[in-house]
Order: C-alpha cells, then structure tokens, then sequence
C-alpha cells in the first residue's frame, strides 16, 4: 500500500523559521524537541533550488493528508 506523501509548500511561503528548518513547514510549531523535525521533503524555490523542510510529526494537525490523487 502505497502512501502519498502531502506535497510541503513552496519555499515563498515559508516563514524564516521555517525555512531554516526550525518550524513544522506547515502548522508552524517550533521544532526545538529532543526529537526534533520530521523530514518531510524538499519545499521548491525559485531557480530550480529547493531546501529540505521538516514537519512536527506525522500527525501534524495542518499537514495536507487529503492531497487530490489527480495527476
Ligand atoms: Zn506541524
């Protein structure tokens, strides 16, 4: 059974926090835990560039589980 992963938001709406990988890239929480971020992805940026994004966890209340399994 294959699981889509929810696809993390483009680098321009990430918030500075985020974007250094110190907050869930989607509800925002801080990641300074003895666990940590969960790697979600990689968030794209302009010019092909993109950054690898953390989340809070896999139940993270914000995270976009119900992604269109549309092409
Ligand atoms: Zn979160």
């Amino acid at each position: 059974m294959t699981r889509r992963r929810p696809k993390p938001p483009p680098m321009d709406e990430l918030t500075y926090a985020q974007y250094q990988g110190w907050a869930c890239c989607w509800c925002g929480t801080s990641l300074w835990t003895p666990e940590g971020g969960l790697s979600v992805g990689r968030s794209q940026g302009p010019h092909s560039t993109s950054i690898e994004v953390y989340a809070c966890s896999r139940l993270c209340p914000q995270r976009p589980d119900k992604t269109p399994a549309r092409p």
